[in-house]
C-alpha cells in the first residue's frame, strides 16, 4: 500500500457520511487544511441509505405551510420524546445551530417541500431533504475548497502526544491534524458484538445502516477514557420488511396514517401513534419478531408515492404490499387466524367510533396528533414488518462544542464528535429527523470549535 504524499493536516476527519462531510466542508471554509478518511470505497455511510427527514423548527417551509413552531417547542418536545434523559445543554446548541443546517441545505438546493408530523413531534417539524444533492454539495463545497479526501482509507487508531489527540494512523501511515481529530464514524449498528454488549434485547433486530458502522470511533475514543451516554436506551426501528436489502430501505409507518399493528396471532400489542423505536421494542417481543400493519383503501389512499415512510406504491411494485377484499381473506393471504384478525379489527373499530376505550390507549395517529381512522373500507391491505437496527442513537460523551469528554467529564485535547457517534441527544427514545439535524449542525459546530480553538 503506498504511503500519503501529505500527511499533516491542520485537522483529520474520520468517516465520511453527513457528520463528517460537513465538518470536513467548514474546515476548509475555515481555511484549515483537513483530510477525512472513509473506510468504506464510496462516501455516505448511512446518511446516504436514509429516509432524508431532518427535524427542524422555524423553516420558511413552516411558516408557508401556517405551522405555528418554535425552537422552544422543539426543545420541549426532544426533552418529552427522551422521557428527560438527553442533555438539555445538547439539545440547546442542536436548537442554536440549526440556522447554519438551513443554510447548507439552501445552498444544495435539497428542499423537496415534504412536511409533516412525525414520531416524537407536536408540530409538523419533519422535513423532506434530497439527502443525495445534499452530500454531493458538501462534497463539491469541501473539494473545492482544498479539502482532501481517501475513500477506501480506514482510521486504524488515534495518535497521540501525551494526553492530547494529534492524528489518526491508518494502513497507508499516520495522518496528523495538529488542531484537532473528528470522529464522525457512524454508529455501531452493523456490529453484533457491541449491539449484544450494550442492548442485548435488540440482538434480533435486522442490523442495517452503513456497513462501515461497526463502532470504530467508540473503540478508539474508549482507549482515552472518553464517557458514554445514552447508550442502553439504543432500540430498533419498527417498519422494515422482512427481507429489505441494503441497496434500498423498505420502512413503512402506515401506523402513522391510520393502520394498526396486529401480530402473528391476529392481536393488536401496542399503541400504534408511539414512536417507531418504541414500537421496535414491542415488536421484538411478539411472536416470530413481526408486525403486519394492516389498513383500508381510505389509509391505502394516503399513500404518498417517493415519500420515505408513506410510499405505499414502491413497496407494491417490490411485491411486499398484501391486499384482499375483506379482512378474513387477508388474514389467510397472511396466515393469521381469521376470526382473531375479524374481532381485532371490530373492536378497535368500536374504539374508533367513541363506543369502548382503545384497549391500548391510542388516541391519534402520531404522537397523540391526528385523527383516527376505522379499518372498514374494502380492499383491505397489509404490510409484514420487522424491526431494524437502522441507526444505534447513544454514543459518546460530548460537551455543547462537540469536543469528547471522559468518564470524570475532562475533555480529551484535541479530540472532537459528530453525528451517530455521539450520545447525549436522544435520551431514552428518539424524534424522526433528528439523527440527520445532529449530524449536519454537529459537524458544522466541531468544525467552527477547531477553527476557532
Ligand atoms: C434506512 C435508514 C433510514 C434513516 N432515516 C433517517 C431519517 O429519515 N432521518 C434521520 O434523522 N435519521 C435517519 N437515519 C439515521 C441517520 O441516517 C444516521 O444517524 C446519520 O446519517 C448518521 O450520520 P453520520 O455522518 O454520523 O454517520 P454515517 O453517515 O453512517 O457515516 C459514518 C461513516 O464513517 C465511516 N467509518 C466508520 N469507521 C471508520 C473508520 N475506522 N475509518 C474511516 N471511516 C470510518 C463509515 O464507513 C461511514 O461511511 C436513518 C438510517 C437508516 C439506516
Amino acid at each position: 500500500m503506498t504511503r500519503l504524499a501529505r500527511r499533516e493536516f491542520d485537522a483529520v476527519v474520520v468517516g465520511g457520511g453527513l457528520a463528517g462531510l460537513a465538518a470536513a466542508q467548514r474546515l476548509a471554509a475555515h481555511g484549515r487544511s483537513v483530510a477525512l478518511v472513509e473506510k468504506c470505497g464510496r462516501l455516505g455511510g448511512s446518511s446516504a441509505m436514509s429516509g432524508g427527514w431532518f427535524a427542524l423548527s422555524g423553516t420558511a417551509l413552516q411558516r408557508r405551510a401556517g405551522v405555528e413552531d418554535s425552537d422552544e417547542r422543539f426543545l420541549a418536545d426532544m426533552v418529552e420524546s427522551g422521557g428527560g434523559v438527553a442533555d438539555p445543554a445538547l439539545l440547546r446548541a442542536l436548537v442554536e445551530g440549526q440556522a447554519g443546517a438551513i443554510a447548507a441545505i439552501d445552498r444544495a438546493d435539497a428542499w423537496t417541500g415534504e412536511l409533516k408530523v412525525s414520531a416524537g413531534m407536536t408540530r409538523a417539524r419533519a422535513h423532506l431533504i434530497r439527502i443525495d444533492a445534499l452530500l454531493a454539495h458538501l462534497q463539491h463545497e469541501a473539494v473545492s475548497a482544498g479539502a482532501v479526501l481517501l475513500p477506501g482509507l480506514a482510521a486504524g487508531g488515534l495518535v497521540t502526544e501525551g494526553a492530547r489527540v494529534v492524528g489518526v494512523s491508518s494502513e497507508r501511515g499516520d495522518l496528523i491534524g495538529s488542531s484537532g481529530v473528528v470522529l464522525a464514524t457512524g454508529g455501531f449498528s452493523r456490529s453484533r458484538e457491541l449491539i449484544e454488549l450494550f442492548v442485548p434485547g435488540q440482538a434480533a433486530a435486522m442490523p442495517y445502516g452503513g456497513v462501515g458502522n461497526t463502532g470504530d470511533g467508540l473503540r478508539m475514543a474508549w482507549r482515552l477514557g472518553a464517557g458514554l451516554a445514552d447508550i442502553g436506551h439504543v432500540a430498533a426501528t419498527y417498519g422494515q420488511h422482512p427481507e429489505t436489502t441494503d441497496d434500498e430501505h423498505e420502512l413503512l409507518t402506515a401506523n402513522y396514517l391510520g393502520a394498526i399493528l396486529v401480530n402473528e396471532r391476529g392481536e393488536r400489542f401496542a399503541d400504534e401513534s408511539a414512536s417507531y423505536k418504541v414500537l421496535g421494542s414491542a415488536v421484538l417481543g411478539q411472536p416470530g419478531g413481526t408486525a403486519f400493519q394492516v389498513f383500508d383503501s381510505v389509509v391505502r389512499a394516503r399513500s404518498r408515492p417517493g415519500v420515505p415512510l408513506s410510499d405505499m406504491e414502491r413497496l407494491e411494485e417490490l411485491g411486499h404490499l398484501v391486499s384482499a377484499p375483506t379482512i378474513r381473506d387477508l388474514a389467510r393471504e397472511l396466515g393469521v387466524p381469521a376470526e382473531r384478525l375479524a374481532r381485532t379489527v371490530a373492536e378497535y373499530n368500536e374504539s374508533v367510533a367513541g363506543r369502548r376505550d382503545d384497549a391500548f390507549g391510542r388516541l391519534g395517529l402520531v404522537n397523540g396528533t391526528g385523527s383516527l381512522v376505522p379499518v372498514a373500507s374494502a380492499p383491505f391491505f397489509a404490510y409484514a414488518a420487522v424491526s431494524a437496527m437502522t441507526s444505534t442513537y447513544g454514543g459518546l460523551s460530548v460537551a455543547p462544542d462537540g469536543s469528547v469528554k471522559r468518564v470524570d467529564g475532562s475533555r480529551i485535547d484535541g479530540l472532537y464528535a459528530a453525528g451517530e457517534v455521539v450520545g447525549g441527544f436522544h435520551g431514552a427514545s428518539y424524534m424522526t429527523g433528528t439523527a440527520l439535524t445532529k449530524a449536519l449542525v454537529f459537524g458544522a459546530r466541531v468544525a467552527d470549535a477547531i477553527a476557532h480553538g
